[in-house]
Formats: C-alpha cells, structure tokens, sequence
C-alpha cells in the first residue's frame, strides 16, 4: 500500500470546517502555504494548515491537490496561531479568517514570490580588460563606465535608462566575470543622529518607565492630553526596539491628514519604514507587506489591517488613537484591531503601546482592573494647553451656511491674526434633505432606508450608503409641482458660502469626496503646512492625530445631532471628537480657541465638556454603564441577518434563538429581538438582529459552546444570510 500524506486546508468559505486532502508529491510541505486544491466542479486556493500521516477517512476516495501555488509559505505559524485563535474568540469561519490575513493581492490564486531584486556591480576593476572594451565592444564599455560610477551598483531600472537592450550586454559582461550580481534585499540603514527634541520631564518619565519593560508583554497606555507628545514618546520606543534589531508595527485610525507623521518617521528612521492603507492599490500594499516580511522595511505604519503585518522578529506594536471606532472591522469577519493587537503582543510576548487623549472607556475600565499600565499626560510640551470649549448658544440664531453670527465673528478675528481655522462638519455633499413643499415628497434611496443627499457638483442625489445616484428631478416626481428645495448643510456648501465670504483666504475641504486624488490632498496639506492663514473644512477625517501648530480656531457646528442619539456610545463618542476637534488647535506659538455651536447649551453633556476634563467625564460615563450593565462591564453579541425579505431575515434568526434557548442557562442572559436592524433596509436588503447581553463572560462563552455547533450548520445564503458579532459595538 502507497504511503500517503494527508493534509487539512482552509478554504475562503464561510464554512465553520477545515477540508482534507491527500498530497502526493514528496516534496516538503510547510504550513501556510497555498495550493490549489479540486473543490466542487471546479477549484479554490486554500492554505494548508497541517499534515498527517494517516486519516479517518478511506485515501482512495480522498481527493489530490493539484498543485502547490506559493514559492514560500504566505503565514507563518504565528500569523495561523493568531487566525485560530480570532476564528475561536470571534467565532469566525477559519478560511475566511485566515485568508483576510492576507494582503488582498495574494487572496486569490496568484503565487507569492519574495519581491526581491538584482543589483549589477562592477566585480575587479581590471582596468585594462575595460578599456579593451571601449574599442571591441562600445555598449559594454558603457555599461562598465556607468558601474564604475556607481558604487553601490545599479538595479534593471537604472541599467535600462543607459540602454533600453541592456540585458544581452550584461549577460556577456557577466560571462566575461567583469561584473556580477546580488540580491537587493540589505535592510534600509536607519539615519543616524537624527534631531530629537529634549523630552519633558513628563515624557522622559514615561519613556524610563517602559523602556525597561520592552523585552516582555505588558499593556502600556499613554493617556495623554492632545499635543501632550504621546507620538514622540512612540518614536523613542521604536528607536529602541530597532536598535535591538527588532521590527514594529504602528497603527493610525486614518493615514489621510497625518501626512507629516510620515515625514516625521522619515526624517527619524530614513526610509525603513513601509506604509500601508486604503488609499494605495492591491499591489501597493503588498510590496509593503513583502519589504516588512523580508525585514527591508523595519517599521509597518498603516491602518487596521496592517497589524495582520508578518516579520520573524516582531518586537513591539504601536496603536494610536486607541478609542477609533475605525479599528472595528465592521463587515465580513468582524474584529477589533485592538484587540486582536493585544493578544498578538501577549502570545509573541512584546509590549503594545496604546495612545489616546481620550481612551476608550474599555482601556480605562482595563486600567483600573490594572491589566493595564496607565501614564498620564497633563500638559503639551509646546508653551500652550489645549484651548477649553466655549459654547455658542444659538438657539436665537440667524445662519448663513450653517454658522451664526458669533462664529463668523470668531472666524473673522482669527484670520486678522494669521491663524488658520478649522471648521469641522460631519456631513459631506451640499444638503441632506431634497423635499418638495406642495406634497412633503422627499428624496429616498431605492436600495436604502436612507435619504439622498444632494451633490451639486454632480448635479446628482447620492445615497451615503449604498452609491446609489440619480439626476435632480426638475420638477416633484409625486405630485409635479415645479420647485424642489433643499435643507441642511453639508461640507460642500459650507465650502461654497466661506470662499463667497472670504475671497481672499484659501477655503480648503478635505471629505471623502475630494481626497480621492492624492494630488489634491497633497496640495491641501501644503497650503496647512506653510502655515499661511486659510480655513480647513472636513468632516471626521480631520477630527484625527494631526498636527498643524498654526491653526488657532476649532470650530464645530453641528454637534447636537449625537446628543439625541439611541446608541449607548453616543455621549463617549461625542466627547471623544468634541475634543480631539477642539485640540487640533493651538499646537504651536499660539494659544488656541475652540468653539462649538449648540442649541442646547444646557445639556449635561455640554455642561460636562465646559466644566469637567476627559477623564472625569469619562468615569461618570463609566459608573452610568456599570448601573446599566453595558459594556465594558458587559459583553455584547450580536447575531445578524441580512435578506431579500425581512421575514426571511427575522426567521433566521428566530431559527438561531430556538437553539441558543436548547442550552438550559439561555434564559439567564438578556437578549433583544429578533427585530429589524435601525437601518432596515440596506443596499437592497432587509437587515434583523438579535442581541445578547450579560455581565457574565462566562455564562455568555458556555451558552454559545454549546448552541454554535448546532447553529454554525445553518446555512448562510445569498437570499438570507447570517453571522455573528462578538464584542458589538452597539447593541
Ligand atoms: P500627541 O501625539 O500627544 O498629539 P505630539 O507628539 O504630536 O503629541 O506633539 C505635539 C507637538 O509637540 C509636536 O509638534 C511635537 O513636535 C512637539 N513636541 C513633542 N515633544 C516635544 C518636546 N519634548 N519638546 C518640544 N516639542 C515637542
Ligand atoms: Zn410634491
Ligand atoms: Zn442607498
């Protein structure tokens, strides 16, 4: 009887299952590799996962992998300990885990081969054998004239530009052992003796305070006031852990503003560093995915999914903005960067440092559980704190574009002053309400529980949610009554009336719908950078970790929104970019002003902000949550389906609780539907959820072991499909 191999593969399903198939080559096999493997009619890359000698199974009917896809294995073993062990705590289906590992250029069925490239150097300078050449053979005399000059040597870019059909001449030059080739892969030296600020007597405490513990796992959170000098306090540790030889991955919420903590690494650590994030193609991300694995690049600055980052010596995570609700991963496997950032450092045992000015009330309530270090940061090393919020009461207001005349005022006298202003509205387009007068008929998305916002400058009604667009009808589709009209204010016309009242001053807008062009966004930073006066418009996007030390004034409009809000995170939300909007300002030489419009000035929220810090209101929010029995006191999961109709959505889930109630202790957690999601309908769908809720982790743990075998056997189809969220983030 032959000896076979047997092997388990994932496979990008949401399958809760691993497959096994027989390998036949005796090749070695490593795990993490892809092959193609036979499935259905047809075939599918999956990742193999681990290999045996025998099986249950009978190995004549067991099918043969075709073909072995990648060079070298695409996940280490830790990449796949850490993906089982997500595929466990997440309850995700593993194929679908492992592969969102993955950069997306290598998800499906082209092979992974290290990006390296050659570089040609002239070998002995046998001046004589060169100069034989300048007569006998022109082109080669040039090539070996061109390395001459080059010390370092020259890779298939530079030898093109000397000539275009360089390969035929350094193939004979190389026959002739005048010249010869290395693989380009040396690290990137870091520059030395870079200029560092003198830390602060706050900072340096800090950084004494981790340094020691670099070389094992702990939780370090840098609580600290904006501009308190959390991120240089990050590029120390880095600096730190690179001179052990060890590698770092450092996360933002955004990389779109934070254009200058680029150059601030670069001017720091050279170019050894590889960046990744939405705005760069497949492609992009994946060269900096390979130059961090093969440790060309020594530090991986990127967004979420650039901590499933992979090197052989990891030696500290970095993430900053802690409290960003962008490191939820909110569809397909469902995840929180964070924490999955924590337990990668505490199975590799390195240190992860968190930042924030305001944490997330889940790392605070960590901090007093004291799993967490915390370091505290109470003033800006630069000579002014943040500006304290004043309120503008403008329940008796008159607007233009949204802005009272106090603001304007404020505006006014900042820019008389040389200080650039930033005005921040979360609502991008011209106005998000098109109505007709005669008949109440309003514009509403064909695929959307949503309305359409108006763009003017597509001359189109846009749907946020789902792209969906259409022409402005000229006249009420309902009842034809001649004139449409449009209320509220997005950025878009904000732009519009600032750049009309201010003709002088440069009114630059940053949203998603205008920095799609790098180009654009480029210049905008610029104009910020230079330091000139001008307004900056955006929405959350400029709410985030940059650092522009001219502007003077935040301003925020329309904050009144999140105060009426049903989400039990409204409040911490709102505080969060409350103050992280308000202290983007007075970063440099100049004390700073931070300003926000409410018709609600008596608000305890409001009230909250003018008189209390972060942290106190912070913990109120916290004792509020332990009464109610919320997270982070409590655990959240939430099972969702979404279908072609809402009954097929609901009894799917009905279906789901049916089972979750077989498991005798079902009726001790409290649980919420099934019930049509707040946005019902979406892209076309009818979307239901049923939450469960508890303060008891463990009933919550025992409860799903023993329903999810049972429930992971539903099928989940494109007419009513499910999954299940742990750790929701609402409920
Ligand atoms: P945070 O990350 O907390 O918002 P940063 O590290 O970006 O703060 O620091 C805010 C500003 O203060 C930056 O312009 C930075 O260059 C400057 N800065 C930080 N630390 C120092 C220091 N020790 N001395 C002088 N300036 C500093
Ligand atoms: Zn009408
Ligand atoms: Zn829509």
């Amino acid at each position: 009887m032959p000896q076979y191999r047997f092997a388990s593969f994932a496979i990008a399903l949401p399958l809760y299952r691993v497959f096994e198939y027989r390998i036949d080559e005796a090749a070695p096999v490593i795990a993490g590799t892809r092959y193609r493997l036979p499935f259905g009619q047809g075939t599918r890359s999956g990742i193999l996962l681990e290999v045996s000698d025998h099986s249950d199974f009978d190995a004549a009917k067991i099918k043969v992998v075709r073909e072995r896809i990648d060079l070298e294995p695409v996940l280490g073993g830790h990449m796949l300990a850490l993906a089982k062990w997500m595929s466990e705590y997440y309850l995700q289906p593993p194929g679908d885990v492992l592969f969102q590992c993955l950069p997306g250029y290598l998800r499906g069925a082209r092979a992974y081969q290290p990006l390296r490239v050659k570089r040609w150097r002239l070998l002995a300078a046998d001046a004589e054998a060169i100069s034989v050449l300048q007569r006998t053979s022109p082109r080669q005399f040039e090539i070996c004239q061109a390395l001459k000059c080059e010390p370092a040597g020259l890779t298939a870019v530079g030898l093109k530009r000397i000539n275009p059909g360089w390969h035929p001449v350094v193939k004979a030059l190389e026959g002739k052992h005048l010249i010869g080739w290395e693989w380009d892969d040396k690290p990137t030296p870091a520059v030395d003796a870079p200029v560092m600020p003198q830390l602060s007597a706050e900072q340096d405490a800090i950084v004494s305070a981790i340094e020691p513990r670099l070389q094992q796992f702990a939780v370090h959170l840098l609580d600290g006031i904006t501009g308190s000098g959390k991120t240089e306090i990050f590029l120390r540790l880095i600096r730190s852990c690179l001179e052990r030889g060890r590698q770092v991955i450092y996360l933002v919420p955004e990389i779109g503003l934070t254009n200058q903590l680029l150059e601030r690494v670069r001017q720091r650590f050279g170019e050894c560093f590889a960046i990744s994030h939405s705005g760069l193609t497949e492609y992009q991300r994946f060269q900096a995915w390979d130059r961090f694995r093969r440790a060309e690049a020594s530090i991986m600055l990127g967004t979420r999914s650039s901590l499933f980052s992979q090197c052989d010596d990891l030696g500290l995570i970095i993430i900053d903005e802690e409290h960003d609700h962008s490191y939820r991963q909110e569809d397909g496997v469902r995840y929180h960067a964070r924490d999955v950032a924590i337990k990668r450092a505490q199975m590799l045992d390195i240190p992860i440092v968190l930042g924030s000015a305001t944490p997330s009330l889940e790392s605070i309530a960590n901090c007093e559980r004291s799993t967490f270090f915390r370091y505290r940061m109470d003033h800006r090393p630069t000579r002014f704190d943040p500006p304290s919020i004043q309120l503008i009461d403008v329940r008796n207001s008159r607007f233009d574009f949204g802005c009272a005349a106090q603001t304007f005022a404020r505006i006014d006298a900042h820019l008389q002053d040389s200080g650039q202003v930033l005005v921040y509205l979360n609502r991008r387009g011209f106005a998000p309400i098109v109505m007709c007068h005669e008949c109440n008929w309003q514009a509403q998305c064909r695929n959307c529980d949503a309305r359409l916002t108006l763009h003017q400058s597509q001359q189109a009604l846009l749907c946020h949610h789902c792209g969906y667009s259409e022409a402005v009808p000229e006249a009420c589709p309902e009842c034809g009554h001649g004139e449409i009209k449009h209320y509220g204010i997005g950025t878009e016309q904000l732009q519009q009336g600032l750049t009309q009242r201010y003709p002088d001053t440069p009114v630059l807008r940053v949203d998603r719908d205008v920095i799609s062009s790098r180009e654009a966004l480029k210049s905008r930073l610029e104009q910020l950078q230079s330091g000139a006066p001008c307004i900056l418009i955006g929405t959350q996007m400029i709410a985030k970790g940059h650092d522009y030390p001219a502007i003077t004034l935040s301003v925020v409009l329309d904050a009144d929104q999140a105060l009426f809000s049903a989400s039990y995170r409204a409040s911490e939300r709102l505080t969060q970019t409350l103050l992280q909007v308000c202290g983007r300002s007075g970063r440099g030489d100049r004390a700073g002003e931070a300003i926000v419009q409410t018709r609600f000035p008596e608000h305890p929220l409001m009230q909250a902000l003018l008189r209390r810090s972060y942290r106190q209101i912070a913990d109120e929010l916290l004792q509020e949550r332990r009464l109610l029995g919320f997270p982070p006191y409590a655990r959240v999961v939430i099972f969702r389906s979404d279908a072609q109709e809402l009954q097929q959505a609901l009894s799917k889930l009905e279906t789901i609780k049916t089972l979750l109630q077989q498991s005798p202790r079902f009726q001790q957690l409290s649980t919420i539907g099934p019930i049509p999601a707040l946005m019902t309908r979406r892209i076309g769908r009818y979307r239901a959820q049923l939450s469960l809720l508890t303060t008891d982790h463990r009933l919550l743990r025992a409860v799903l072991a023993s329903a999810m075998p049972a429930i992971q056997e539903i099928p989940s189809t494109p007419r009513a499909s499910w999954n299940i969220d742990i750790d929701a983030y609402d409920l």
